[in-house]
């Protein structure tokens, strides 16, 4: 069947899959999909809402080209009338969060699916409708965060050269100043000087080669490589890791870390790969960037913009990011350059429209 029928959904069968199939019947998994798409538009609960609420949701559906779940699940939002309860942003955002492809709306829409997998609900008054929508927002675990944290590969690479050795007699550290050569990494139109001590790194650790720090540096992105006044590919261990090994039992040891004029390589246990190192590049030249811009404290005033952008936009980049704000800076370029110029970037867009919007006066976006 279509969407024009108004019958309400049977009760829940056990799954969110199994359910769905009991409202729109099996073979709408092999419905065309244009035939599919006239029917939600012709559908009278959908008529009824705003303008720019029913573009939206076509919108939304427009990303799930097979009739999958989540057309299915987005459908359905279409002609539940609760939706029409809710202040439109809010309503939006119930629309953003479960019509997408990422790790977020694929949980989303199951939790989204539990919770409207009550067929007294579809009778109930719009307000008790409206409400199962409004709590479905203010819980965080019905909707993850986009990234589990593993690195993404970016896309790149770009044309990379080097120059150097040149003889630096003192050159700054993390642990202090000493002897180095520096090499300029040149990508594209950037060059980013890269400084190499000469003492050795400490037996028993690994650190990355110069070749394999302009391999990463070359998927970067264009916007981003500019910012990075220069890269230190250090033998030491990062001095403050002491403080965090006192704190936190499984720490072991700071790979990358940034400061507002440079960021630093640091040697680790275990060898690290380039996706792993471009990907860190990607958070910490968000630190050099944040910090420059905005002050090192997330307390600073100029700070305002991205904390407003987080609160508005309510789904985390990461795990990670929840920590700080500075973190969720920096977590956003590593979730926003992973997908850059695929189609996921719409979906992106729409999840984190503030702070891209902020990322785009920053021309970073
Ligand atoms: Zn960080």
């Amino acid at each position: 069947m279509g969407l024009t029928g108004q019958r309400p959904p049977e009760r829940p069968a056990l799954t969110p899959r199994a359910w769905l199939d009991s409202v729109f019947g099996k073979k709408a998994n092999q419905q065309p999909y244009a035939d599919e798409f006239e029917a939600v538009k012709a559908n009278a609960q959908f008529k009824a809402l705003p303008a720019a609420l029913q573009a939206n949701l076509l919108e939304e559906l427009g990303r799930h080209a097979p009739w999958t779940q989540g057309r299915q699940m987005v459908a359905l939002l279409g002609r539940y009338g609760g939706l029409a309860g809710l202040p439109q942003a809010k309503a939006q955002q119930v629309i953003n969060l479960i019509g997408g492809t990422t790790r977020t709306s694929t949980h989303a829409r199951d939790e989204l699916a539990k919770r409207l997998a009550d067929s007294a609900l579809w009778k109930a008054a719009p307000a008790v409708q409206a409400d199962v929508l409004s709590k479905f927002l203010e819980d965080p675990t019905s909707y993850p965060p986009l990234s589990a944290g593993a690195p993404a590969k970016l896309p790149g690479p770009q044309q990379v050269s080097m120059e150097g050795p040149v003889e630096v007699a003192s050159q700054p550290f993390r642990p202090g100043a000493e002897p180095a050569l520096r090499y300029d990494v040149r990508v594209g139109m950037h060059r980013v000087p890269v400084f190499v001590p000469k003492t050795p790194v400490r037996a028993g650790l690994h650190q990355h080669t110069l070749m394999q720090v302009a391999q990463a540096l070359a998927q970067l992105p264009s916007g981003l490589l500019s910012r990075i006044p220069f890269i230190t590919l250090e033998a030491k261990p990062n001095p403050g890791d002491d403080y965090w090994k006192l704190n936190f039992a499984n720490f072991k040891g700071s790979y990358l870390t940034a400061d507002a004029s440079s960021v630093a390589i640091h040697p680790t246990e275990e060898p690290q790969s380039i996706d792993a190192l471009a990907s860190a590049l990607v958070h910490e030249a968000g630190h050099v960037v944040s910090y420059s811009e905005w002050g090192l404290s997330a307390a600073d005033e100029r700070w305002k913009p991205w904390r407003d952008a987080v609160t508005k936009d309510v789904v985390l980049p990461s795990a990670y990011a929840a920590n700080r704000v500075g973190e969720d800076f920096s977590e956003t370029l590593r979730a926003y350059y992973a997908v850059r110029g695929t189609p996921a970037q719409a979906e992106l867009d729409v999840l984190f429209a503030g702070r891209v919007a902020v990322l785009k006066q920053l021309a970073l976006a």
